[in-house]
């Protein structure tokens, strides 16, 4: 397994202790000590995961996990001092996926960090450099800014971001979207594909993610021209 961990903790001896099994396990960590930090760090990073104290310089664990649920359905694991807490924050509905109780040993943090992520990847979100899809919510969002998508521009999306770099043709993408065969215009697609194009550029205007092929019909291509 692999991906970046944001370990959000303000001891830094633990959290260079987790780091260094993160990392052996072939994890990318990051460490961040304040609570003010986490968030707009996150809308840029993405990471894959989040190992989140509650106590914190600047701003409550608790707080942050609610804050970041607002825009991302990033896997997080809250890590207590308290184990009686775990009862009262589980009623909260924070978000989270996971909690950890300290002490903990890095051992049990790194197998927890593999099974929330094992479970987490079983609905396919599909992850590319900024952009996420949550196809059991129709939840989009890129570099952080959720993207409102409606189902059919989400559909079209999904599909051509699972398949990146494959060309498809307008009647293709309309089979794909309309499964009942309804009758719809080629313009369709291309109507849906403006809209979309529109909504991605407010979110990120260097995100140059779905091309036209001349003559063909369009193609989802990180990084392309
Ligand atoms: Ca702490």
């Amino acid at each position: 397994m692999s991906g970046t961990v944001l370990i959000v903790e303000d001891e830094p001896k633990l959290a260079s202790l987790l780091a260094e099994y993160l990392r052996s396990s072939g994890f990318e960590p990051f460490c961040l000590e304040s609570g003010t930090e986490v968030v707009p760090w996150v809308r840029e990073h993405t990471p894959n995961l989040i190992l989140l104290d509650l106590m914190l310089p600047g701003r409550d664990g608790m707080d942050i996990c609610k804050d970041i649920r607002t825009f991302s359905r990033v896997p997080i694991i809250i890590v207590t001092a308290r184990i009686e807490e775990i009862d009262r924050l589980l009623g909260l509905e924070l978000g989270a996926d996971d909690y950890i109780c300290k002490p903990f040993s890095p051992r049990e943090v790194v197998a927890r960090v593999k099974a929330v992520l094992r479970r987490t990847s079983d609905g396919q979100a599909i992850q590319v450099p900024g952009l996420v899809l949550d196809e059991s919510r129709y939840l989009a969002t890129l570099k952080g800014h959720a993207l409102d998508l409606t189902a059919v521009e989400f559909k079209l999306l999904y599909f051509l971001a699972a398949n990146p770099g494959r060309i498809y043709g307008r009647q293709q993408l309309m089979n794909k979207i309309y499964p009942d065969d309804r009758t719809v215009s080629d313009r369709t697609i291309d109507s849906h594909i403006k809209k979309l194009r529109r909504k991605m550029e407010a979110a990120d205007p260097e995100a140059k993610l779905i091309h036209s092929v001349y003559g063909v019909g369009y193609k989802f291509e990180p990084g392309a021209q």
